[in-house]
């Protein structure tokens, strides 16, 4: 569920620990953000809660893993205003489907607006609805195992349950990408003990000691967890 709660006043949408001169030079060198999504990032910045929108630089990495990979059935869990879906439901083939949950109309009604706008629409099966509704009823539809990359970006303490229904259903040698994981480095001081950080943190040291996947914590923006089912 990504929604309006207060977690934006924490998260990071750049990238964490870089000065923000190199920062700026990183983005320069390496993101070359189509026209639509530069668009769809002005509009989501004048919202209060735009923090929640993934970095250029995260969209850009998770593109190429997506071709990398040769994805053709991916799942996102959390939408917000459509930047991820939008620019992985670019990456795929013609053929590709992208299923996304979440729960919010008003956030994802700017993200079919850009669907619509990019030509991908067809490709993008919206489900609002609570995720772990859509991800049970996509398991009982015998959809185990058939996706190759999925995607998770949504309330923090549903984490642990978002992720075993992920690791179900993608196959193996399939990508589990789990964002927020640095949670703008708040998981590193022991003095928070805020809900959604001991979340974060219980979450990483649980993924730490899984051997059912392949790891990478990847320090890119606020954090993304690579995770391999194997
Ligand atoms: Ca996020």
């Amino acid at each position: 569920m990504v929604g309006k709660c207060p977690e934006v006043v924490v998260m990071s949408n750049k990238t964490l620990g870089l000065s923000p001169q190199l920062h700026d030079y990183l983005i320069s060198v390496s993101v070359r953000e189509p026209e639509l999504l530069t668009q769809l990032r002005e509009e989501t910045a004048k919202l209060p809660m735009s923090q929640m929108q993934i970095a250029p630089e995260q969209g850009q990495f998770m593109a190429l893993l997506v071709q990398l990979m040769g994805v053709t059935k991916a799942l996102e869990v959390g939408v917000f205003t459509g930047y991820s879906s939008l620019i992985v439901a670019l990456a795929l083939p013609k053929n590709g489907k992208l299923v996304a949950c979440d729960v919010d109309e008003d956030y994802t009604s700017i993200a079919r607006r850009y669907w619509e706008k990019a030509g991908v629409s067809e490709k993008i099966d919206l489900h609002l609805a609570p995720a772990l509704e859509t991800l049970d009823r996509l398991l009982e539809d015998g959809q185990a195992e058939t996706f190759d990359f999925a995607f998770i970006d949504a309330d923090k303490r549903s984490y642990p349950n978002y992720y075993e229904k992920s690791l179900q259903l993608v196959r193996p040698g399939g990508l589990i990408a789990v964002d927020n994981v640095l949670w703008s480095g708040q998981v590193a001081d022991p003095e928070d003990m805020d809900k959604r950080t001991e979340a974060i943190r219980e979450f990483n040291q649980k993924i730490h000691e899984d051997d059912r996947v392949t790891l990478s914590l990847v320090p890119i923006a606020d954090g993304l967890t690579l995770a391999l089912k194997r």
